[in-house]
């Protein structure tokens, strides 16, 4: 059997749509052989995907998408690998999971500036147990008609320099590698070319992250195009980075990402998965 990696991707214990379950068992019918849960600052879906990928018989690795506060830039870093269990990442999440609540009530605020009422209210019953991020409240804009899709609610309300845009320091990089770290993970930079970073401030950061201790960057994501994945891997060569992949699924109704489809890690990139034990 031919295997497929997807190291990257969500659940409702963040911002994704599927339980753990339905992510675990829609992986397997994707054909994905091992999958990477990696929500948004939490561990919480990692034991119920653990029993349901036993149970098909495909290999769950447990881990986490970081927010991450670099040089006033907001990057994601992903723990994989890593034990949900650990004191020290369990204590530093739950910092971030503050954050994020603190969060929420500023945008839901921001909001009401603007004749948005009951974000908050509506997000906190979306999210339910998990975390609250933009998406739920783009999923909200979206619901009460104010934007036509979750793209324009981060282009109107949502986004860096528009009106509900709360700016927040997250966890540095050095504390997140290390939590990674202590916990057993894998420290990988997610989507590198997301941050629309100039190639000086790209070689910053790696260079710092890899001396932090940073191991990995994702070289193939769900909507890479070939010249995305040459430039990200070229980074990774560079800086002698292992190459991951990861469709960071959100949900089915986005039919441009889809579990497991993803281009091929060129030959010359350092799978990840080569490190993982
Ligand atoms: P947060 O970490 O709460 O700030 O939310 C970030 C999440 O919002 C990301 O993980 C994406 O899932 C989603 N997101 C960010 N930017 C956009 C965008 N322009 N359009 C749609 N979703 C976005
Ligand atoms: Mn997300
Ligand atoms: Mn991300
Ligand atoms: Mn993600």
């Amino acid at each position: 059997m031919t295997e497929k990696y997807d190291l990257h991707c969500h659940s409702n214990a963040s911002d994704g749509v599927l339980s753990p379950r339905e992510l675990v068992i829609r992986a397997k019918n994707k054909g994905v052989t091992t999958l990477s849960l990696t929500d948004h600052d939490t561990t919480d879906g990692l034991n119920e995907a653990q029993l349901v990928a036993q149970d098909q018989g495909i290999r769950l690795i447990p881990g986490i998408e970081l927010s991450v506060t670099w040089q006033n830039k907001t990057l994601h870093i992903i723990g994989l690998n890593i034990n949900p269990d650990n004191q020290a990442l369990s204590e530093g999440i739950k910092n971030l999971q503050i954050l994020r609540q603190d969060r929420a009530e500023k945008i839901a605020k921001k909001l009401a500036h603007k004749k948005v009422i009951g974000a908050l209210e509506a997000v906190e019953k979306s999210a339910g147990k998990g975390m609250i991020t933009r998406t739920h409240f783009a999923d909200f804009l979206l619901e009460k008609q104010l934007v036509n899709s979750q793209q324009d609610a981060f282009d109107k309300y949502l986004g860096k320099g528009k009106p509900a845009f709360v700016a927040t320091e997250w966890t540095d990089m050095e504390t997140a590698i290390s939590l990674i770290l202590q916990s057993g993970g894998l420290p990988i930079i997610a989507h590198p070319l997301r941050y629309k970073l100039t190639a000086s401030w790209m070689r910053r950061l790696l260079s710092a992250f890899k001396e932090l201790g940073g191991v990995a960057i994702e070289v193939v994501t769900g909507r890479s195009n070939p010249d995305e994945i040459a430039i990200a891997g070229k980074y990774a060569k560079d800086f002698q980075l292992s190459g991951s992949v990861g469709s960071d699924f959100h949900s089915p109704n986005n039919v441009w990402v889809e579990l497991g489809r993803l281009a091929n890690l060129p030959a010359d990139i350092k799978p990840v998965w080569n490190l993982l034990p």
